[in-house]
């Protein structure tokens, strides 16, 4: 028997109707043992989910204003379902422990409310409460165990997860249990003061659960079918992506696919237990699988994806012969290591130091940073561009081959695209274009279009 850990996103669980369908998930395959849930979701785009409308509750009791109102939507949500799946728990008698934190925040001294300590933990405490409530709710419709992660998902005071404390405690948790619905999202530490991971948290959880127990495999269910070959907004539908890599999911989320928390691959990708991105409404296809080397006898497009953003910047500076002394790259990268200014790309070439920056970043320290790059290191040239957009075209093995760079890098001259830097690494993970901002969706779709029969 395989071991699977399932994770359902809010949307899965926003309403009865969803949980029933969660349900018949699980309930059709008994290798789906340890269930992660996040709070419901939104049930219509008007709708608030949980978490915001806790949230809500939170910023309201801090204010000193009325936070009954939203508290009493969360109440009536989870009494509802309660209600509809026919289960025998008292929401109203739940929900107290959470009205009694909010007044004791509410009526707590001002001098209490400038301590970012206690108002970080305060808001833990409340948001998590979706998580909990919604766990115990899945938990007696299951008939699981329910497991508060309250026990079991480790933090220290600072707020950072204990990592190996967690793996060890979960999965002592975990282990002797035949089925178990756990909560998404929070923990405690040794004091047994709640903290959570940031928004969308609970993916981490569920990578967390598939780690302790070795997992055969993490199941992460969504409103999606896996991940896209481009953005939706861009191309008309695009391809779906079959397998990824740990690697070329990184450069897919650091470009804003927002699929999956960044922080819920590592637990997994240490032990290479595969993440199977699924779709509750459509649990017919198979997803995406997230995998660092693929099952033998499959075969690997060769491009996976096109992704980019917005918003960059570029530096060039310039300065003659001085490819032959050292360090002036290191003096460059100094400079902004003592800023804190974090750089996307440099580029070095015969005499010229390239640096990608975001331009929001740029923004705050520019003309200061102009000054010191001329009064360090004393350039014959010192150029900015700003407006521009990096694109990724992503693929371990695509960009190993010449023909996929070429067929991209044509398709953008034959539209007339003007390419304002290329960066290809030795690691060949990524092929890095800048473009002008304004024609960042139509160097996308070219780009697509290029390499779509290849996908
Ligand atoms: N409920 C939390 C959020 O909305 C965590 C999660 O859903 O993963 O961010």
């Amino acid at each position: 028997m395989r071991t699977v850990v399932a994770k359902f996103g809010g949307t899965s669980l926003a309403d009865a109707q969803q949980i029933r369908k969660t349900g018949k998930i699980i309930l059709s395959d008994p290798d789906r043992r340890y269930i992660v849930v996040s709070a419901p979701g939104k049930r219509s785009s008007k709708d608030s989910k949980v978490t915001d409308l806790l949230l809500r509750c939170y910023e309201a009791a801090v204010k000193g204003t009325d936070y009954e109102q939203d508290l009493q939507l969360v109440q009536e949500r989870f009494r509802e379902m309660a209600e509809e799946l026919e289960l025998d728990l008292k929401i109203s008698e739940e929900i107290e422990p959470l009205r009694a934190y909010l007044a004791e925040t509410a009526g707590a001294g001002k001098d209490r409310k400038c301590d970012p300590y206690w108002m970080e933990t305060r808001k833990a405490y409340i948001v998590s409460r979706g998580e909990y409530l919604n766990a115990r709710l899945m938990a007696a419709y299951l008939d699981y165990t329910f497991v508060d992660p309250e026990w079991c998902v480790c933090f220290e005071e600072n707020g950072k997860l204990n990592l190996p404390m967690t793996l060890r405690t979960l999965g002592a948790s975990l282990r002797p249990l035949k089925n178990a619905v756990i909560a998404g999202f929070y923990g405690a530490d040794m004091k047994g003061t709640i903290h959570t991971f940031s928004r969308g948290g609970s993916d981490v959880t569920g990578s967390l659960a598939a780690a302790a127990v070795r997992a055969d495999l993490y199941e992460n269910w969504t409103d999606v079918s896996g991940l896209l070959a481009a953005d939706p907004r861009i191309v008309d539908s695009p391809k779906s992506v079959r397998y990824v890599s740990y690697r070329e999911l990184r450069t897919l989320s650091y470009m804003g696919a927002s699929v999956l928390h960044t922080d819920a691959v590592l637990p997994v990708s240490d032990l290479d237990i595969p993440i199977n991105i699924r779709n509750t409404d459509r649990p017919e296809d198979a997803g995406t699988m997230i995998v660092r080397k693929l099952p033998s006898g499959e075969t690997k497009y060769p491009i996976i994806a096109v992704a980019g953003r917005i918003g960059m910047s570029v530096i060039q500076v310039e300065k003659v012969m001085v490819s032959d002394e050292s360090g002036f790259t290191a003096v460059m990268l100094d400079i902004l290591k003592n800023r804190q200014l974090p750089f996307e790309q440099c580029l070095t070439g015969i005499d010229t130091v390239t640096l990608v920056i975001r331009s929001d970043l740029l923004a705050t320290c520019k003309e200061d940073l102009f000054e010191e790059i001329r009064s360090k290191l004393d350039p014959d040239f010192l150029g900015l561009t700003e407006n521009l957009a990096m694109i990724a075209v992503i693929g371990e093995k695509g960009t190993e081959s010449s023909d996929a760079n070429v067929r991209v890098l044509r398709s953008l001259t034959e539209a007339g695209i003007l390419i304002s830097t290329i960066n290809q690494g030795a690691g060949k993970l990524n092929l890095l274009i800048g473009v002008q901002e304004e024609k960042y969706e139509e160097a996308v779709r070219t780009i697509y279009a290029a390499i779509e029969e290849a996908l």
